[in-house]
């Protein structure tokens, strides 16, 4: 009635107006495109071309899908690729109620986001998101690409060669490293991950009042030590593995200087030379 949508309304008309000819969106959720093919093509696809082209096609179908409901309704449909901090859960144990225990889809108690690729393997940053990027072109209602990193506080330019190649590939990056903090010992770096939530491994403190433990609890930053996680998210986010070794910190860090060397040597000599 007072104008944020752009047009002003008397009491009586009907809200539809805003909110038709593609003004907002209805978004399509999706997760669990890992469990899918998984069902398909057993628990390690990720490396089969077909059952990647596979997962394409479901995703692209949902698009077509929204895009044809668009056309039918007025109204924008998007695809989105639901980051699902609940649902992770919820939609294992209904199937797990319907379908009982099945290894790597059901009996691991979570489903994971979106198109992202299986947590408990640990591709380096490169491969997981080559594996992911062919996807948000599908699904722009919303996505999110992340990488696991062990604490790269000595190591920076590790980090810079990763963020210098997903520029050109992927449209959203988080970068996911140990930063959680113990104020009772003084430790700072990761958490460990149990049953009844996140410990200082140097002092198993787990007070939320003394200790600070960040995690992306979906497409975000929560805190769950405050806010305790549902257990199938729970779960999956112990089950994460690192998408970078030392080995692959050292060579990427090679990597990133010799080309900044490079860049600053361009720089100096201009253009012409
Ligand atoms: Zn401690």
């Amino acid at each position: 009635m007072y104008g944020a949508f752009g047009k002003r309304l008397k009491k009586t008309d009907s809200i539809d107006e805003l909110f038709k000819n593609e003004r907002a969106t209805v978004s399509l959720g999706y997760i669990g495109l890992y469990e899918v093919c998984t069902s398909f093509f057993g628990k390690s696809w990720e490396d089969n071309n077909q059952a990647h082209d596979f997962a394409e096609e479901i995703v692209k179908k949902m698009h077509d899908k929204c895009a044809q409901w668009a056309k039918e309704s007025g109204y924008h449909y998007s695809l989105y690729s639901t980051p699902a901090e609940s649902l992770t859960d919820t939609f294992c144990r209904d199937d797990l109620e319907k379908f009982g225990a099945i290894p790597d889809i059901t009996e691991k108690e979570y489903y994971t986001n979106s198109f992202h690729y299986d947590v408990r393997k640990h591709p380096t940053p490169f491969e997981k998101l080559s594996f992911e990027e062919v996807f948000p072109k599908y699904a722009s209602g919303g996505f999110i690409h992340y990488c696991e990193y062990p604490n790269l506080r000595q190591n920076p330019k590790a980090l810079e060669a990763v963020w210098d190649w997903a520029y050109d590939h992927v449209g959203y990056l988080g970068t996911n490293t140990s930063i959680d903090q113990c104020f009772e010992c003084g430790f700072k770096g990761e958490f460990k991950a149990t049953a009844r939530g996140f410990v200082c491994p140097q002092c198993g403190n787990h007070d939320p009042q003394t200790c600070d433990v960040v995690k992306r609890t979906c497409g975000y930053l929560g805190n769950p030590q405050q806010r305790p996680m549902i257990h199938g998210r729970h779960v999956e986010i112990a089950s994460r593995k690192k998408n970078m070794n030392a080995e692959m910190i050292q060579h990427a860090a090679k990597y990133e200087r010799a080309k900044q060397s490079d860049s600053q040597r361009m720089v100096e000599r201009g253009p012409q030379s």
